[in-house]
């Protein structure tokens, strides 16, 4: 992780996928955390296993809100967000990561990774997403 990562309220464009498609990361305890970057930035957990069922921690308030913030663009308003360097890749490979296994996609994207870091695919595919200036 670099402590000096990070996106502002004004960078992003894209979603995360992992608050659509998972996984989410639940701790020994129980603790049930958005994703897995989540827990690694001290971010605060959005439920307990064994308090409630899994779905019902997936569809939580907290879950939503996050949703809501990524999809109006305002991801940078979420702190463990603000603070994540974790790749968001461009909607059409999330598009695709609806469509192929999850596992499939966990495969593939180191590959997608090596070739764009090689120049064979453009970079903005896996840039994390950034608004143009106005
Ligand atoms: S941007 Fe990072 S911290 Fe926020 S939901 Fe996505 S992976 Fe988790």
């Amino acid at each position: 992780m670099r402590p000096d990562a990070g996106h502002s309220a004004g960078d992003w464009k894209h979603p995360c996928h992992y608050l659509w498609r998972g996984p989410m990361y639940v701790k020994q305890n129980g603790d049930v955390y958005p994703c897995c970057q989540s827990y690694m930035l001290d971010g605060a957990p959005v439920g307990k296993i064994g308090e409630q069922p899994l779905a019902d921690i997936w569809n939580s308030e907290a879950m939503q809100e996050m949703r809501r913030l990524h999809a109006a663009g305002r991801a940078g308003e979420i702190d463990i967000c603000s603070r994540c360097c974790t790749t968001i890749p461009h909607p059409a490979l999330v598009a695709g990561s609806l469509i192929l296994h999850g596992r499939t996609v966990r495969r593939l994207l180191p590959a997608i990774e090596r070739l764009t870091y090689l120049s064979k695919l453009p970079g903005r595919l896996l840039r994390p997403a950034r608004r143009k200036p106005e």
